[in-house]
């Protein structure tokens, strides 16, 4: 292949709708690469339906969708290659692969960075205690299960309690494996109702509130787990040969902080606007390395606007550009806000926001050096799950006034 016009790092939902939206574009040709052996990214181990909602308008399987997004970004021209790492892209945009057939530096026109978000794992929490098998991520324990059948254990304890971990408990009992708790610091569960109580009472999985698991124990296979009550401070242990670590997302941003891509605080991804531009002209960013956690609908309709601002661009010849508008900002108990760069003549459809705390009915209010702009009714605010608020809200912001902060009230 000559040099592609964009490489698409990433072959997940997001990635593979970017480089379609390309293609479809009229953009020639348009790369996609992917470290792993198969396309479609996090959909290809998560066998329950869910998948698709917000993009294709209808609930695929993870593995139906990914096949899907493949088949539809393929058949309209775009390239894909596998088993193949992107390590760099240099000043002056070309960038190297790594795979089977050694290294080879490619220049393309633009590169869209699409590599994902994974869960933070057991060393990254510092769990103390022994270094023992059995120990696992969501994802770690959906390829182990689904994608190369091998056995987890028989009593496993679930380390959170957002929409993530209950799949997990879901992979689970496919794999034939009791969850004997699962466990949060905080005070309720953060998935739907219906999940939270089907878990409790059709799967009779009880759900340990304010508290943590504090250790880990067994030599060679994990043997128990210390789960202890934030409320009280007493640690109870607990016999499982399986721990999972679920959710506490973190962007896989090690190729954008290689570029010198300039990161968010408060997501550790990098920092864009509504159309996935960063602080580096020629290089996008786009699905859960910018909003970690998000579902895959989400990464997709983010794609598809980078790959229509992108197809637009590079088709009429204009000159690439990073990230334009006013910084947005949060403040507690709201933790953080993407896009985090607005222009208000142009605002996003959507600013997705994600609290720090449980609370009741509110308000968003936008301000802008002490005015108010604009505010938008909540129902209410759960952590760990995104809140969906109109970007027409930055509407009446000046351009040259600063910065704009959202916050409760
Ligand atoms: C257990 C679980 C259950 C879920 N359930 C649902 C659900 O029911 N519904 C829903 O909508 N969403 C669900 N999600 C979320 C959904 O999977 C993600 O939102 C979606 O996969 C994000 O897409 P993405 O393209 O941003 O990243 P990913 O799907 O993570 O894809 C990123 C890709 O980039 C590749 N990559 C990374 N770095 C490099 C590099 N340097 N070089 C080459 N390749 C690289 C990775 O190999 C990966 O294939 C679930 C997630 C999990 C973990």
């Amino acid at each position: 292949m000559s040099d592609p016009a964009v490489l698409v790092v990433g072959s997940g939902p997001a990635g593979l709708t970017a480089a379609r939206e390309l293609a479809v574009a009229g953009v020639r040709p348009v790369l996609v690469v992917d470290r792993e052996v198969e396309a479609g990214g996090v959909p290809r181990h998560c066998d329950h339906t869910g998948f698709g909602l917000q993009d294709l308008r209808r609930s695929l399987s993870g593995p139906a969708y990914a096949r899907h997004l493949v088949r539809r970004a393929v058949g309209d021209g775009v390239a894909i290659r596998l088993s193949t790492t992107v390590t760099c892209v240099g000043d002056d945009g070309a960038a190297t692969l790594v795979g089977p057939g050694g290294i080879e530096v490619v220049h393309p026109r633009a590169v869209l960075l699409a590599t994902g978000a994974r869960e933070r794992p057991r060393s990254a929490r510092l769990v103390p205690g022994d270094r023992p098998a059995g120990v696992f991520t969501t994802g770690q324990l959906q390829q182990w299960v689904l994608l190369r059948q091998l056995p987890v254990g028989r009593r496993a304890v679930v380390v959170g309690a957002e929409h993530v971990a209950y799949s997990a408990v879901l992979t689970l009992r496919h794999a034939g494996v009791a969850t004997v708790a699962m466990v949060t610091e905080l005070p309720r569960h953060q998935t739907v109702g219906a999940f939270a109580l089907a878990t409790r009472v059709g799967l009779r999985v009880p759900l340990r509130t304010s508290s943590r698991v504090a250790g880990l124990h067994g030599h060679g296979r994990l043997e128990a787990v210390d789960v202890e009550d934030l409320l009280t401070g007493a640690v109870e242990r607990v016999a499982a040969d399986t721990v999972v670590f679920t959710g506490d997302w973190i962007p896989d941003h090690e190729l954008a902080r290689r570029c010198g891509l300039t990161v968010e605080r408060a997501t550790l991804g990098p920092r864009t606007d509504r159309w996935g531009r960063t602080s580096r002209p020629g290089l996008l960013a786009v699905g859960n390395l910018v909003h970690p956690g998000e579902t895959a609908g989400r990464a997709a309709l983010g794609g598809r606007d980078a790959g229509r601002w992108l197809g637009a661009d590079l088709s009429s010849g204009a000159t690439q550009v990073a990230a334009r508008g006013l910084p947005v900002t949060v403040a507690r108990p709201l933790a953080s806000v993407v896009p985090s760069v607005a222009d208000p003549g142009d605002p996003p459809r959507r600013l997705l926001l994600r609290t720090a705390e449980f609370t009741g009915r509110r308000l968003v209010v936008a301000r802008q050096g002490g005015r108010e702009l604009g505010r938008h009714g909540l129902r209410h605010s759960v952590p760990n799950r995104s809140l969906g608020v109109p970007g027409a809200i930055l509407r009446g912001a000046d351009p040259d006034g600063g910065t704009v902060e959202l916050s409760l009230a």
